[in-house]
């Protein structure tokens, strides 16, 4: 079956009580155990709906399986315990997800872990593995400047040193991007941003095969990071569109990003579908559509941030992102408030740096919006 056809019939599955062409919410946390093998507990990750939307998406990312979480950071924090203990070595990004990066600046040291922040470039990446490595970690297209690694080449690495490898995948999503094909064990997804879509929703996702699926599963238990029904069937619902949702913003965020490249108060435009974007023939390799974020610049000289900020109309400035309507934010104020601001610089994250997500609002609503904000 193709994406779009799975983003609808995978996983789904009829009420057999009734014949409805829904998978029914099962809500229940004790179940019957005499004669049963699998015995059923929200927090073993084993309840129905649990096990349903894990069918999706792993059907959607190409694994064999997986697990559902109750957010992005539980997912990837329960994901980091399984393969590191005291004394270990992660190899991770240095363009990477606030919140990731404030995990492993916050707890690594406590718990006894090394790390290293290494460029996007795999040779780099390669030259920061040590012995003591159990860890690579990293993120394609990154946040907020889109930067593109060769996850095959990652890949390859892990495979050649023996070490566990590892993508956050939010940003592209399962239908651009399906990294478990191309070499890595294990696909990360904040579900917050585009598998639920809409804004309304708290989740997260590892999809891996049986074996290394089963060892986080064991972690996972202890640290109690489950998804309830509720939100399952919600992601179930939203999954449906996903791929019709993530086409139209990717297909969007290319035009946005041609139109705001030739405007004249903006100095600079971030997007990997760019033929001028370093990272444009990697893209074009791995990934399948661009995605629906791109970042840019505004020309100080012209305008402020704020002042444009202010003056969209229908864009609105919030912090997430992957969601249908189109938001905007200045990673400077939000997600890497906390990382100084020379720190910042050396990352090339500049005051002026805005970070759109574009949604499935009509191009030409959008352009419109823009233009008249940029000549305020
Ligand atoms: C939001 C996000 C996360 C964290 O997800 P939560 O659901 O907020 O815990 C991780 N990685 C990326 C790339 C994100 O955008």
């Amino acid at each position: 079956m193709k994406k779009q056809t799975r983003c609808i019939h995978s996983g789904t599955h009829m009420d057999p009580a009734t014949g409805g062409v829904n998978t029914p919410i099962y809500t229940s946390s004790a179940f019957h155990y005499i004669d049963s093998g699998d015995q059923p507990y929200p927090r073993y990750f084993n309840i129905p709906n649990q096990k349903t939307v894990v069918e999706k998406l792993a059907a959607l990312e190409k694994t064999p399986t997986g697990m559902v979480f109750s957010s992005g950071m539980a997912a990837i924090s329960t994901l980091v315990i399984t393969l590191m203990k005291s004394g270990d070595h992660a190899v991770l990004m240095d363009d990477m997800y606030g919140g990731t990066h404030a995990f492993v600046t916050d707890l690594f040291e406590r718990l006894g872990m090394k790390h290293t922040f290494a460029d996007t470039d795999p040779a780099a990446v390669a030259a920061a593995v040590r012995d003591n490595t159990s860890l690579i970690y990293i993120e394609s297209p990154t946040n907020p400047l889109l930067n593109v690694i060769d996850i095959q080449k990652i890949a390859r690495i892990g495979k050649e040193t023996g070490i566990t490898t590892a993508i956050d995948n939010t940003f592209a999503s399962p239908v651009n991007q399906n990294p478990y094909e191309l070499g890595i064990d294990a696909v990360i997804h904040s579900g917050t941003k585009y598998l639920g879509g809409h804004s309304d929703l708290c989740c997260g996702a590892v999809l891996a095969d049986e074996e290394l699926s089963a060892r986080i599963h064991r972690t996972a238990a202890h640290l109690g990071g489950s998804l309830n029904a509720q939100t399952c069937y919600l992601l179930e619902r939203s999954l449906k569109t996903l791929y019709i949702r993530v086409a139209q913003q990717s297909r969007n965020a290319l035009d946005l990003s041609r139109y705001l490249s030739t405007h004249g108060a903006i100095d600079r435009v971030y997007y990997p579908g760019l033929e001028t974007h370093p990272g444009y023939d990697i893209a074009r390799r791995q990934m399948s559509g661009f995605g629906g974020m791109l970042s840019f610049e505004i020309n100080e000289s012209k305008m402020t941030n704020a002042g444009f900020m202010r003056a969209l109309r229908l864009i609105k400035p919030a912090m997430s992102l992957g969601g249908v309507e189109s938001t905007i934010c200045a990673p400077a104020l939000t997600s890497h408030k906390k990382i100084s601001r020379e720190a910042r610089e050396k990352l090339g994250i500049r005051d002026n740096l805005l970070r759109l997500s574009v949604g499935i609002e009509h191009i030409d609503d959008l352009t419109a919006d823009l233009e008249q904000a940029l000549a305020d």
